[in-house]
């Protein structure tokens, strides 16, 4: 099948046509592409721009590095000649821009992609990858195999340890009586299963204890329906709360069931458990509508019985964690390095395919391309694939501490974790425009339906991903901007993370572009300049505010992070967040929204011990122009925090 051939590319396969042609689909694999070294292809014709020979460079250019490709490999069998009308690379001004040695790397991406290998393989042969559980520790694994084997040095190097593993195995539900109906829901991870099938009676909850002994044998064995919605705000909380929860666990209920937003499933967790004192509370996340339709009929008093099988394991720990490291080797400034990467880890209620299976496959796919482009680039570049990034950004901060006196040396972080969507721009400092704009807008020329752009901003993005951790050290991060059809929300946390929500389309242009950015950066002539990358102090950095909190479902802070607006307030683990200034926070969206909409001064109310208690919180100066977080980053869904 003809695909739609981009003016650049066309001004490209101009370029080679002589001796290119028109290969079948057997000869395209076994043929290789074509030689960098433009300069021994024919002349182009008069009228086709084409990329400019190593007379000319550009800014792409490899500098002194010479082409590497061997006079076989160079010139691949020339089929049928492809007529290509010249008048259709007309007006492709910048595509000189590109350095001969890139056009190779395009070469490849278009025409023997295997970015969507990578994602297949990740999420259906392995399959989720939470932190700490053995799927992950078989990701390390595949990863570091596929860098090797596509020549790179490679390794997994141990982060940390987590004091329990979890391992998910398989789930399901149904509605019994009155009618019967396949439930959809999840468990979180770190949380403990059933004993097998276990049907039992869906019980309201308690509105006291008294309530729960004067139904005890109701209450056996029962899967209890945590209040959601406006019931929620009528329930006992705190101490009453706790009593109510510690009366059901003694007349031996079979779980707990809580509400999800809408028809999302949202899995999170806690890592932080102890191996002496399992959790026993087996809790399942239904399917919001789902659970609304149980509360209504038992509300008109029907008997409803459900059943649930999760087999959840843990694994004992210390469970080592680890990240995956690969790269390839710079020229004349190899101590200098350019890092490109994103996360392996995933939460495990689906298959982490858009999160962040999307950023592995074009990280494996950008190594695998520079390096069978044969490229020599002047800087290392390095391939980065860390875990416990969901838990907090662990395997790179954890990095980042460990190899402190790299630093100074790391030109550029750049990390795909936005999805599906395609790689469309990078946000960056004034400074550093000036160097990149020259150097990647070319890239918007590939496909003229995915455009590229760099954008100033006043201090670089933090949507909440590990470039963060380099941040922090002073290091350049960046965050793709990303734009498409995609809803990244849709799939983001939720039972809808799975490969079908990826667009092969899309991969395959990033994998091209974040190929092309990683060596156009790694040749340049100097490292990017570093002032500016954070806001000062007082101000909310990249436009973002948070508050500093991971909580679970019900709004319970899970963990406080270090130096943030919640851990000055005094926020805890174990308060139950209830309002922020004045609005209600019901879900994890809504902690988002009251932080970046209130003044530099506001209030966070949580119970705590029952009682309501008002904590001061003082945040950052929202920024003239809030940029955009590395393309809007989806703070309705992720954790309030990092
Ligand atoms: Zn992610």
């Amino acid at each position: 099948m003809l695909r739609r051939l981009s003016p650049l590319w066309l001004a490209l396969l101009l370029s080679f046509s002589p001796l290119l042609g028109c290969a079948t689909s057997e000869e395209r694999e076994s043929s290789a592409p074509p030689s960098t070294d433009v300069a021994q292809a024919p002349a182009p014709a008069p009228d086709t721009p084409g990329p400019s020979g190593p007379a000319s460079p550009g800014p792409m250019s490899a500098g002194p590095t010479p082409p590497s490709a061997s006079p076989e490999r160079a010139a691949p069998r020339a089929g049928g000649a492809t007529q290509l009308a010249s008048n259709e690379v007309v007006g492709v001004k910048s595509a000189k821009l590109l350095a001969p040695e890139m056009a190779k790397v395009v070469w490849l991406a278009r025409e023997d992609s295997k970015v969507m290998d990578h994602i297949t393989a990740l999420t259906e042969t392995i399959g989720p990858r939470l932190t700490g559980s053995s799927r992950a520790t078989k990701a390390c694994a595949w990863a570091r195999d596929q860098f090797a084997a596509f020549g790179l040095d490679a390794r997994v190097e141990e982060w940390g340890t987590f004091p329990v593993g979890f391992d998910r195995g398989p789930w399901s539900g149904r509605m019994l009586e009155p009618e019967a109906k396949p439930l959809v829901f999840c468990t979180n991870a770190w949380s403990p299963g059933t004993s097998g099938p276990t049907a039992g009676l869906a019980m309201k909850y308690p509105t006291s204890v008294e309530d729960v002994e004067s139904k005890a044998s109701a209450y056996h064995g029962a899967w209890v329906l945590l209040p959601s919605g406006a019931g929620a705000a009528s329930q006992p909380s705190g101490e009453e709360r706790q009593k109510i929860d510690a009366a059901l666990d003694a007349v031996g209920i079979a779980g707990r069931i809580r509400g999800g937003r809408g028809e999302l499933v949202l899995t999170g967790g806690n890592y932080r458990i102890s191996a002496e004192k399992l959790p026993t509370r087996v809790q399942i996340n239904l399917r919001g509508d789902q659970l609304k339709e149980i509360q209504d009929l038992v509300a008109a008093g029907k008997e409803v019985k459900l059943e649930f099988d999760v087999q959840n394991t843990f694994i004992p720990g210390p469970v080592p964690c680890s990240n995956v490291i690969a790269e390839i080797k710079g020229t004349d400034l190899a101590d200098e390095i350019v890092i490109i990467g994103g996360h392996l880890d995933s939460w495990d209620g689906a298959t982490g395919a858009t999160d962040n299976g999307t950023g592995v496959a074009t990280t494996l796919e950008v190594a695998r391309l520079l390096a069978k482009s044969g490229v020599q680039p002047r800087r290392t570049i390095r391939f980065m694939l860390w875990t416990g990034e969901e838990q907090g950004l662990l395997g790179s901060r954890a990095y980042v501490e460990k190899h402190k006196d790299e630093m100074p040396k790391i030109s550029a972080v750049i990390v795909h974790d936005e999805g599906t969507n395609y790689v469309a721009g990078l946000n960056a400092t004034k400074a550093q425009k000036e160097i990149l704009e020259p150097l990647l807008a070319p890239l918007g020329e590939l496909d003229p339906e995915m455009p590229f752009r760099i954008k100033e901003v006043n201090a670089l993005p933090r949507p909440g991903s590990d470039h963060e951790s380099f941040l922090d050290a002073g290091v350049p991060g960046f965050f793709w901007i990303q734009e498409g059809r995609s809803n990244y929300n849709h799939g983001h946390h939720t039972q809808y993370d799975t490969l079908d929500a990826v667009i092969p389309e899309y991969q395959k242009h990033s994998a091209m572009v974040i190929a092309c950015a990683a060596l156009g950066v790694a040749n340049l002539d100097q490292k990017l300049p570093r002032e500016g990358i954070n806001a000062p102090r007082g101000v909310a950095r990249g436009g973002r505010r948070f508050l500093g909190v991971s909580t679970d479902e019900a709004m319970k802070v899970t963990q406080v992070m270090e130096d943030t607006p919640a851990a000055k307030a005094g926020v805890k683990e174990g308060d139950q967040i209830v309002k922020i200034g004045d609005a209600a926070i019901a879900e994890r969206a809504d902690i988002g929204n009251a932080v970046r909409s209130a003044g530099t001064k506001t209030t966070v109310t949580v119970k705590r011990d029952g009682k309501d208690v008002v904590l001061l919180v003082e945040l950052p100066a929202r920024p003239e122009s809030a940029p955009a977080a590395g393309g809007d980053a989806p703070a309705a869904s992720r954790p309030a925090g990092p």
